[in-house]
């Protein structure tokens, strides 16, 4: 699942392959680039905002310009060697293939796709909140963001990237476990969201530099976190089954003893 933390790999990757490089070919396979030819171009550094990558490119009359690109659900970028056999995806995903004289960038079902001048970037990342794993990292404005939604459940406000940038729904799920809150629970009712906001950031910031994603602390296949995924699965802290359900426009995942609702109002009769 790409969330803050695989992004931030992503950019990494790219960074690696890419940066200082001048780009020898480019083909673009989304409508909205199709005519695109970043022949001659040099890639000045690739970063990422939350979940959305940022490939920071110079033109050949100097120009910053950004190409702009989402993963999404299930997205991906890869880097070759020249010559390699691409082994990433099948071919029809290809959205965008970039080579250079070391490497070849291959991204695989990208969304939201743009080339726009670098000091237009706000218009693609502008509305993001505080980005979790950026060096400009602000919790206060976070919490502040959040709480400026008292009565949106903290399941949705944690996905919201308006509030904090780069929580996806698996650690939204293990966030929410980790500090036995109810996914449901609205925002003003949270006991401790500069504690909760600090955990988010500490888990993706534990993930950076691996590809899988851990909030239990284990690397094994199938111990890596403790509810999401694991619909039906006994609770690895108290037994109880974990539970599944739909909640906004995403499911989540969680425990209903470790994860007690808040008593409502009086059911009627
Ligand atoms: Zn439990």
């Amino acid at each position: 699942m790409p969330e803050g933390d695989t992004v931030w790999n992503t950019a990494r990757v790219l960074h690696r392959a890419l940066a200082g490089a001048r780009i020898t070919s480019s083909d673009f396979r989304v409508p909205q680039l199709a005519t695109t030819d970043l022949t001659g171009w040099t890639v000045r550094e690739s970063a990422s905002r939350g979940k959305h990558l940022l490939l920071r490119l110079s033109a050949p009359d100097e120009a910053p310009w950004t190409l702009h690109s989402h993963l999404r659900m299930d997205g991906a970028w890869r880097a070759y060697a020249p010559g390699e056999r691409w082994n990433g995806r099948p071919a029809h995903l290809i959205r965008v293939v970039l080579r250079s004289p070391g490497a070849v960038a291959v991204g695989y079902h990208l969304h939201e796709m743009a080339l726009v001048p670098t000091a237009e970037e706000d218009r693609l990342v502008g509305h993001l909140g505080p980005d979790l794993l950026g060096p400009d990292w602000d919790a206060a404005e976070a919490v502040r963001r959040l709480a400026d939604h008292p009565e949106q459940t903290i399941g949705e406000a944690l996905l919201d990237q308006r509030n904090l940038a780069g929580v996806g729904n698996l650690y939204k799920c293990e966030v929410l476990f980790l500090r036995g809150v109810s996914p449901w629970t609205p925002v003003d009712a949270v006991p401790d969201l500069p504690g909760m906001v600090a955990l988010a950031q500490r888990l993706l910031a534990a993930n950076r530099g691996r590809w899988t994603q851990s909030s239990t602390g284990s690397l094994h296949r199938g111990q890596t976190s403790y509810v999401y995924g694991r619909r039906a699965q006994p609770c690895r802290r108290c037994g109880t089954a974990i539970r599944k359900e739909e909640l906004g426009e995403r499911v989540t995942y969680w425990c209903p003893v470790c994860q007690p609702e808040r008593p409502g109002p009086p059911a009627p009769g």
